[in-house]
Formats: structure tokens, sequence, C-alpha cells
């Protein structure tokens, strides 16, 4: 009988802390004081890449995620990964001026002034899940707007996401409780 050798596809699992090794710290980018989180680094190899989406794969599976929303623009990279992984669509939260289509939009505060982001009127619809998707957690501004932007549209729920987060800046505390906020790589400073 004919013998078939098994292709073993499964990647070596790597742990956590080598996933957090690969993000490049800048210190003072763009502006004097900020440690900048550099996840091309943790983009360019095919086994991070891998490791990142089975993570993410593991946490939302059985949640019943009919929908990924990412953030512009550093949630465009894994955001679009997940949804494949979790067989959904994928909707994206851009800057004014963006999309072409009719927008819902949320106004929020920064350091200096307001900003807003917006989403297709039609990008989810009241019976989906979403899982909204950013690639770190500072103070927690951007993803406080894009969650009521979000919520307004009446989604059944919504989970939040992030590659990482930054601890110590405590923004996980500006979202109700029962809402489930995940981050895969933590940082102190
Ligand atoms: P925030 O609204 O303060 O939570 O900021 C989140 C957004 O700003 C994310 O979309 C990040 O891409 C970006 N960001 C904020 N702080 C950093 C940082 N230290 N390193 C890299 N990106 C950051």
């Amino acid at each position: 009988m004919k013998q078939f050798k098994s292709i073993n596809i499964k990647h070596q699992s790597m742990s956590v802390q080598s996933l957090k090794d690969k993000v490049r710290n800048i210190s003072n980018f763009p502006i004097k004081g900020i440690e900048f989180k550099d996840i091309t680094t943790l983009f360019q190899s095919p086994e991070s890449l891998n490791e990142l989406s089975d993570i993410m794969y593991e946490m939302y599976k059985d949640k019943g995620i009919t929908m990924v929303v990412g953030i512009e623009s550093r949630g465009f990279f894994m955001g679009p990964a997940i949804a494949l992984r979790l067989n959904t669509g994928f909707a994206p939260i851009r800057k004014p001026g963006k999309l072409p289509y009719k927008v819902y939009e949320e106004n929020y505060t920064k350091e200096y002034g307001v900003d807003t982001i917006q989403i297709h009127q039609d990008a989810v619809t009241k019976d989906d899940v979403v899982l909204l998707h950013d690639d770190l957690l500072a103070t927690g501004g951007t993803m406080l707007a894009a969650y009521k932007l979000i919520k307004k549209m009446g989604v059944k729920k919504v989970y939040l996401n992030f590659l990482i987060e930054l601890e110590m800046l405590e923004a996980r505390k500006l979202f109700p409780e029962d809402v489930e906020v995940e981050s895969i790589i933590k940082f102190d400073i």
C-alpha cells in the first residue's frame, strides 16, 4: 500500500514573551516622552504572525463572532487576518474623509484637540457579534470612541481586543465591567 507522509503544518509554538521581545521600542517617537511600540518587527516573522493568529483564534473561536471591526490604521493588520480565521467579515473604522458611503461618527478628546472616527452605516447589523480590534491600548480614548460608535449601532455584543496593552495607564477601566477586554502582550512602560 502506498504510504503518505503526514504533513505537519503546525508551526513551533512560541511564548508570549518571545512575541513581546519582537516588539521594537522607540523612545521619544513621534514626540518626546513617548515609548513607541513598533509592531513592524513583530510582523516580520511568519512564526509570530502565525502565533498571534492562533492566540486570537483560540480567544474568540467559541464566542459567536460574526464581524471583525478594525481601527485605522494599525488595526488593519491583524483585523482581516483574524476575520479570515474566524470566517467572519471585516469592516474598517476610519478617520474622516476616507469612507465613501454614508457614515456614523464619534468625536473624542485627545491630548491636543478633538478627533473623529467614522464607520459605514451598513458596516454592522443588529444581529452582529463584533470583535473590535486595535493594535495597542494606551489611554483608551480611541477604543472608547470606537466602542461607543459600535454600541450606538445596536449590535448584539462587542468584544475588545488589542495586540498590546500599556497596563500602567489602566485604560481597561474605561469600559463597562461586563465587556471582555483582551490583550496579548502587556507592557509596564
Ligand atoms: P489611545 O487612544 O491613547 O489608547 O491610543 C491608541 C492608539 O494610538 C492606537 O491605535 C495606537 O496605534 C496608537 N498608540 C498610542 N500609544 C502608542 C505607543 N506607545 N506605541 C505605539 N502606538 C501607540
